[in-house]
């Protein structure tokens, strides 16, 4: 039985959900998932690497990417541009791999447009109060973006029913624990599979 197209996972939330974190956790218990590296605009904050958080690039080379088709989706996040290189995606899909991509609603949504068989999870905190909490003690936001950051959260949350997958990031151990029962169980959906070697 041979795999018709990798997974592609994507994994998206309002920002402080730990989105960030289940997504590391993840690629370590599941060292097979691919994952794609964004690029984006903002500059990098202590402790990110090139390459490995995100590519850092200035806003004249994003634009000539879109202008390129370069680019699986954009969107601007909180004054900054975010995108997901096309090429490292299709190539992962095309050799029947699965890859992950861990990106804001509006790029979740524009994925869904264009690839409807992709899994789409939403991953949100257990409250509002304990988003504050996150994003505060996260140190990386001035006060001015916690408030942007926040407001926008309560609008995001509405988008929940356009997903297939809602989990709730209390603990990082379950909500790793819900995030690997759901790849695994898309890996078992019949209409991902080949009968080949059976019936020859
Ligand atoms: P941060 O600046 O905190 O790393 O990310 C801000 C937001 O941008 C997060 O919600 C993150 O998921 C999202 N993001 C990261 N990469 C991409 C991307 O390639 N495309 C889109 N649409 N959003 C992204």
């Amino acid at each position: 039985m041979v795999e018709t197209s990798g997974l592609l996972i994507v994994l998206s939330g309002p920002s402080g959900a730990g989105k960030g974190t289940l997504c590391k956790m993840l690629r370590e218990e599941m060292p097979e998932l691919g994952y794609s590296v964004s690029v984006t605009t903002r500059a990098p904050r202590i402790g990110e690497e090139e390459g490995i958080n995100y590519y850092y690039i200035d806003k004249d080379t994003f634009e000539r990417m879109i202008a390129n088709n370069e680019l699986l989706e954009w969107a601007k996040v909180y004054d900054n541009y975010y995108g997901t290189p096309k090429k490292q995606v299709l190539e992962h899909l095309k050799q029947g791999k699965d890859i992950i991509l861990e990106i804001d609603i509006q790029g979740a949504m524009n994925i869904k447009k264009q690839y409807p068989k992709g899994v789409f999870v939403f991953i949100v905190p257990p409250s509002i109060q304990e988003l504050e909490n996150r994003i505060t003690k996260r140190g990386t936001d001035s006060a001015e973006a916690i408030k942007k950051r926040l407001s926008c959260a309560c609008e995001e949350l509405s988008y929940v029913t356009e997903y297939d997958y809602v989990i709730v990031n209390d603990t990082v151990e379950n909500a790793i624990e819900k995030l690997k029962a759901v790849i695994i169980a898309e890996r078992c959906r019949p209409q991902r599979k080949k009968m080949e070697g059976f019936c020859e």
